[in-house]
């Protein structure tokens, strides 16, 4: 059996190495607190599952979906788009229901990249960016990120050779930023429209984490900033802001054109996500909203634990505003996973290498707030008590 010669390419999985020593701690019986995964830890809220409950009693909801998702659950993004950012948003046009954001992340690659071509993606960022163009044949070319620039992808055409620009399709960005927790400014939005539009590019904004954020900061969508639908679509999730990763949805929603393309490719790989699905999102997006501001109180006060945790052993980390993450910097003359490796041992706590995330990942780790209190207390514990 032969399969596709880029399943090879896609990148092997990075973190096996902690498994398996992870799980040999496990077999000694020694419990492991895993900081590693970006998946919350509480349940979705009741008023969402009651609207699911109904939903599924309804025999209408039983069929086919509406492949680009139903008109009242477009319509309810829409609506939110306008509350929540100001952003006028046609919806039956200008927004598509996703099987969750990292399904249209993926797919967008096929509406829009051919074998060899480029996606331009940021050199620390959800894997999901390059992988889909390893799965069309295609190539990334990184961007870089540096702490002194707050961890912005640099957009500078000098340093991308001409070959790569011109080939290029897509350049993916998301802020606020998984794995580093930086968020972006309006000019830096600015900046990413104007260098797609001069070089024929989609942008491709991954806003996962609009939602969560801390200190009074709110985080902006880039369809707010002037001439953005011309040349952007932007990519939400209902996974992290409403503790929903189990459900699968999200939307994408912004220039016509590429949601329009987006869609064909989804007319004909998936038949769009179950009804009632839709119907609890709408709940979700519709309905009270302070479940979203107890969950961002929650993990502040739990960044704020272990940004205590990781001073007290002289690891030097930034507050983050947003996202359910902490990165920090490694100590000096150690890698991402030789750090991992001695939390692990030495703490047995699991901590993600930001190597993880791309190549100037590397000197840094990734720690997410999705554990529950008790154990996440128990973790600062051992980190400042063996480190
Ligand atoms: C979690 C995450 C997603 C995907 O979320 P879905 O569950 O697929 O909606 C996309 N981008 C980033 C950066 C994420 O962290």
């Amino acid at each position: 059996m032969k399969h596709a010669n880029n399943l090879n390419k896609l990148p092997p999985y990075l973190f096996a190495q902690i498994d398996a020593k992870r799980d040999a701690l496990r077999a000694q019986g020694i419990e492991v607190i895993s900081l590693g995964i970006g998946d919350p830890d509480l349940p979705t809220p009741t008023h969402i599952v009651d609207a699911m409950a109904e939903a599924i009693r309804d025999p209408k909801n039983h069929q086919y979906p509406d492949y680009a998702g139903s008109l009242a659950y477009r319509s309810a993004c829409a609506e939110w788009m306008k509350r929540r950012f100001g952003v006028e948003l046609d919806p039956a046009n200008e927004v598509l229901a996703l099987i969750g954001s990292k399904e249209g992340i993926a797919h967008i690659h096929t509406a829009f990249v051919n074998p060899g071509d480029f996606v331009l993606a940021p050199s620390i960022g959800y894997p999901v960016y390059s992988g889909g163009a390893t799965l069309m044949h295609a190539n990334t070319h990184f961007l870089p990120m540096r702490a002194e620039s707050g961890w912005l992808a640099e957009l500078d055409a000098n340093d991308i050779p001409a070959e790569v620009l011109s080939r290029a399709r897509i350049l993916f960005l998301g802020y606020p930023n998984n794995p580093t927790g930086a968020t972006a400014t309006p000019e830096y939005f600015d900046e990413a429209i104007a260098f797609c539009r001069e070089h024929d590019l989609l942008l491709v904004h991954d806003n996962a984490y609009s939602e969560i954020s801390f200190d009074g900061y709110i985080a902006p969508s880039i369809l707010e900033r002037p001439g953005a639908k011309d040349v952007c679509i932007e990519m939400f999730s209902l996974s992290k802001t409403y503790n929903m990763t189990g459900w699968r949805i999200g939307f994408a929603c912004g220039n016509p054109e590429a949601i329009r393309a987006l869609g064909t490719v989804k007319n004909n790989l998936d038949s769009g996500q179950f009804t009632a699905i839709q119907d609890a999102a709408i709940a979700a997006l519709a309905g009270p909203q302070d479940c979203v501001v107890e969950m961002c109180a929650l993990y502040q006060r739990r960044r704020d634990l272990i940004l205590d945790a990781l001073w007290a052993i002289g690891v030097e980390c930034e507050a983050p505003r947003a996202t359910i993450y902490v990165w920090a910097k490694v100590p000096q003359g150690l890698t991402s996973a030789d750090f991992a490796e001695k939390v692990l041992t030495e703490a047995h706590v699991i901590v993600t290498p930001g190597s993880g995330y791309g190549p100037d990942g590397e000197g840094y780790i990734r720690i997410s707030l999705t554990t529950p209190d008790d154990q996440l207390l128990e973790a600062v514990r051992r980190i400042k008590e063996t480190l």
